[in-house]
């Protein structure tokens, strides 16, 4: 058995085939498409709102999924640790040793893609798509693939 383990963490899109992602800057969500997102002409992604790049743009909902994903593996790996002594212990029964129930598995909830009210935003600087902020097709925002501010957003 090996000590290592993957996970894939699978972010669910909406029913348009978009993620949402969060600006660390201005906490404004948006939402764009994982092939606009993953295209190798695309090097950054910028925020429609305040034009700044973050670090990192997963929401709190998928950073906590992860954590819990680990929590519960890890559990799980421990209580089979625990089992096995169990079993050793009772053929030398050497010392008392009862492992108790398995521990519960906290819930591994999809994402709610949620926020539904943004609108699809066409960038025509990159002939791609976005979901912003009503308010932000108003006023204007920044192409989230190349961070050019587009006035009169369709
Ligand atoms: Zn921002
Ligand atoms: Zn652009």
């Amino acid at each position: 058995m090996s000590d290592e383990f993957y996970m894939t963490i699978s972010i669910p899109t909406d029913d348009e085939g978009y993620i949402l992602l969060l600006c660390e800057h201005c906490g404004t969500f948006f939402k764009a498409t994982p092939s606009d997102i993953e295209d190798d002409g695309v090097l950054r992604i910028f925020c429609p709102s305040c034009g700044l790049t973050s670090e990192n743009y997963f929401t709190e909902d998928v950073i906590d999924l992860a954590l819990r994903m680990i929590k519960n593996t890890a559990n799980d790996k421990l209580y089979a640790v625990f089992k096995k002594l169990e079993r050793y212990n009772k053929r030398n029964n050497t010392i008392k040793f009862k492992v108790g129930k398995r521990i519960k598995h906290e819930t591994e909830d999809p994402i709610r893609s949620g926020i539904e009210a943004l609108e699809v935003a066409n960038f025509p600087c990159c002939r791609r798509t976005a979901k912003i902020k009503p308010l932000l097709k108003m006023t204007g925002a920044y192409c989230p693939f190349c961070g050019v501010k587009n006035y009169e957003i369709e």
